[in-house]
């Protein structure tokens, strides 16, 4: 049963953006020696903004972009969507209606129009060694700069690539330097690529973090934390994220997240405000030594 200092915190939550799906993992957020965070849509703001668009010599700009925008409209991707609206209002022309498509999560997508199959993804994804040869040391520098690099292959190779910049959560420095004060230990889980990775992880301040996680890799390497750190929340927002936030002691979801992240959690940050995990943990700590 629930007691009436539980209801009052629960409800005190709910008046700051913080939705408990229960009491007791309003207690278990006390308990907490470690969180692990997904990258895109958690501690950035999930709209990345396209920062470079490189294509061969024989490849025109517009169509390719077009062809890119019309294929990612199928995906729900936050990289597919930030494609599509950045053609919308720099072309202003109808997209194409594919023939066939396929998403897939974590990669990328395939679409077919026309005659031609089209590739849209991570290195891995496409023809890597085409991919290294196209971007003759580009892709790298704009990883650094926390750029993700998008490569788009048809029939006959890589074409081109288009890099993207998502920015921080206004709120995701100091929300990391509350909780290592707090005493715990947070981790990035992000499907994107080792550099880029880098270059957030270190805007963040973040104490560690894994790249190139496919979504099945987030939930056993929540599962490591959880054997290393017995406490184990995991914040995410997207579909890829539900499994591991199923995992986790406590999931979290943001507010802004897809429904099945919302669905899975067991507490969802209403307003997408990173730094009201640190006061729940606070309200949680006291809440539990006041039970005790
Ligand atoms: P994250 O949410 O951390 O970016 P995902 O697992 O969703 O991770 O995706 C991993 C990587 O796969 C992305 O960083 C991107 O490079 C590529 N990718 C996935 N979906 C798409 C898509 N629709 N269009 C282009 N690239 C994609
Ligand atoms: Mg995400």
């Amino acid at each position: 049963s629930i007691t009436p200092a539980t209801l009052s915190a629960i409800s005190n939550g709910a008046k700051k953006g913080i939705l408990f799906k229960g009491g007791v993992h309003l207690e278990r957020l006390g308990h907490l020696n470690a969180i692990a965070f997904d990258k895109t849509g958690t501690l950035t703001k999930g709209k990345p903004e396209i920062t470079d668009v490189l294509v061969r010599d024989n490849i025109d700009k517009e169509e390719f972009l077009l062809t890119v925008a019309s294929i990612e409209n199928h995906s729900n991707h936050p990289l597919a969507q930030s494609i599509v609206s950045h053609t919308k209002t720099t072309l202003n022309r109808d997209l194409l209606q594919p023939d066939g498509l396929e998403d897939i999560s974590g990669w990328g997508v395939i679409g077919t129009i026309g005659a031609k199959k089209w590739k849209i993804g991570k290195a891995d994804f496409v023809d890597k060694d085409d991919a290294t040869a196209f971007s003759n040391g580009i892709s790298k520098e704009l990883a650094a700069q926390g750029k993700t690099i998008v490569y788009v292959q048809d029939n006959e190779g890589i074409i081109g690539l288009i890099a993207l910049k998502d920015t921080i959560r206004k709120e995701t420095k100091e929300a990391m330097a509350q909780l290592k004060d707090l005493g715990i230990y947070t981790v990035m889980l992000t499907g994107d690529g080792h550099k880029t990775a880098e270059a957030i992880a270190n805007e963040a301040q973040i104490d560690h973090h894994i790249a190139e996680c496919l979504p099945e890799a987030k939930v056993e390497h929540l599962k490591d934390l959880k054997r290393k750190y017995m406490n184990v929340a995991m914040i995410g927002d997207g579909i890829n994220d539900a499994p591991a936030l199923a995992t986790a002691n406590v999931g979290i979801a943001m507010g802004e997240g897809t429904d099945v992240a919302l669905e899975t959690a067991d507490v969802v940050l209403m307003k997408n405000d990173l730094s009201r995990i640190t006061e729940a943990i606070k309200l949680s700590r006291r809440m539990n030594t006041i039970i005790k």
